[in-house]
């Protein structure tokens, strides 16, 4: 991405911010900038910050800055970043926690990202497994994008060759009711402060 500059502030800083998102915020700020985060992570080239990028925004308490970028949300949870860091950074954990806490305060509504995972936590909670034109259509209507028309082709070839069912129920495993269990459960654990 192109270079950014601030005009900082006092009110733009919240130098609590990285205690709250990584679970050793010392070590993050013995970050060297070396880029090795960055240069392992699949889906960098995708972010608005790269890793490295955001360990310092974190570092300054950029918080708003860093809770609406999307760099969080396309983090696939690989661990390159984590195993790779000299520093021995909690790089993965901190991404992670970075998805809960723009959720918490309700920022994830910028990110059409989290509509994806919303979209595919709630197919797979109702077929047990993934029902991919169930997904993208959940996907397109409450991101309110209108790129779906783009993929229709595509949709059409592999419904064509068997690739995909438009039958949602087709897809359903047995013990949907477990299924059904283990969202409520984890809903339970997640309600609790
Ligand atoms: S690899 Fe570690 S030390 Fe290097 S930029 Fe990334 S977080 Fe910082
Ligand atoms: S864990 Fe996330 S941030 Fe780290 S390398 Fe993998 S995708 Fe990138």
């Amino acid at each position: 991405m192109a270079e950014k500059t601030f005009n900082l502030t006092r009110d733009m800083l919240d130098h609590t911010f990285a205690d709250l998102v990584t679970p050793d915020r010392e070590k993050l700020l013995t970050c060297i900038q070396c880029g090795t985060c960055t240069a392992s992570c699949p889906t960098a080239y995708a972010m608005d910050y790269t890793p490295r990028q955001l360990w310092r925004l974190i570092q300054l308490g950029l918080k708003e800055e860093v809770l609406t970028s999307n760099s969080f949300w396309l983090c696939t949870a690989c661990y390159l970043c984590t195993l790779r860091c000299l520093r021995g950074i909690a790089c993965t954990e901190t991404m992670s926690t970075l998805k809960r806490m723009a959720v918490s305060m309700g920022m994830e509504k910028l990110s059409s990202s989290a509509r994806f995972y919303e979209a595919f936590r709630d197919t797979v909670r109702r077929h047990g497994r993934l029902h991919e034109v169930e997904l993208m259509a959940t996907f397109f209507g409450r991101a309110k994008r209108l790129g779906a028309m783009g993929y229709t082709r595509l949709g059409f070839t592999l419904w064509r060759k068997g690739k995909v069912s438009l039958d949602a129920s087709a897809v359903n495993i047995r013990g949907l009711d477990q299924i059904e269990a283990i969202y409520r459960k984890v809903e339970e654990l997640e309600a609790k402060p």
